[in-house]
């Protein structure tokens, strides 16, 4: 079975054939901070909600760290609400803190734009961020590639998924281990990893679901190891 490395820039290769470029809302004309409360919003709303939401903060006046950290929250959920989008409470939390903790990095370290100030390692920013309640490994990282433009992979379920469902990480591999994987020596650009995310999380969706993995028409069907896809217990 050839090993992930090996496999690696043909699957690169046919996940941008099939879905061609990524359709993250972080591709747009967002700065890192926009980019940032995108990705917190989208680990709750789909992306429509997305697009909407931020659009209500900018007519707000609240796409910034200094006005969404001094907001009131129900001035941020009265906002979401004026353009038909209902903010989660389990959202609300992290947005602000996010803010809080740009206005904070800028205040101590004099960094305007800290998510791609390159004076601030990309291991420091990660620990800062998962150190805000409500941001867990994935959503930091995502945060660190779309919005900071940095070379990590965020590991979620689907890449988990399919990394164990082809034999390429073991099923009890922490999140560390299964980030080390996806980020491989000369293939660890931003874009490379953006591409790679967003082609693995549409084979998740569309694909390779919790309860059944659909191979047969799975664009990653070539890379099964013989025998066809592992299926632990459960994920
Ligand atoms: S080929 Fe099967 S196991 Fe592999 S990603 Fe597709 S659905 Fe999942």
């Amino acid at each position: 079975m050839p090993t992930f490395d090996e496999s690696f820039s043909s699957i690169e290769q046919t996940l941008g054939e099939r879905f061609g470029r990524p359709e993250s809302i972080a591709e747009g004309s967002f700065d890192s901070f926009a980019t940032a409360i995108a990705v917190i919003l989208g680990q709750s709303i789909d992306a429509k909600k997305v697009a909407k939401g931020l659009e209500a903060l900018a007519e707000a006046g609240l796409l910034e760290p200094q006005p969404l950290t001094e907001a009131d929250p129900a001035e941020i959920v009265d906002a979401f609400k004026a353009f038909g989008v209902s903010l989660p409470a389990r959202v609300l939390g992290p947005v602000r803190r996010m803010a809080a903790w740009v206005v904070s990095r800028q205040a101590s370290a004099h960094a305007l734009d800290p998510l791609r100030d390159e004076s601030i390692s990309t291991g420091a920013l990660r620990e800062e961020l998962r150190g805000l309640a409500g941001i867990g490994p994935a959503t930091a990282d995502e945060i660190l590639l779309l919005a900071g433009q940095r070379g990590v992979y965020p590991v979620d379920r689907a890449t988990y998924r399919i990394l164990v469902r082809h034999g390429w990480l073991d099923p009890t591999a922490e999140y560390e281990e299964a980030r080390s994987v996806m980020e491989r020596p000369g293939h660890d650009d931003p874009e490379t990893l953006h591409r790679l995310s967003d082609g693995f999380a549409r084979v998740g969706r569309e694909f390779c679901k919790p309860s059944v993995a659909k191979c047969g028409r799975c664009p990653l069907q070539p890379f099964l190891p013989e025998g066809g896809a592992l299926e632990p217990d459960a994920f």
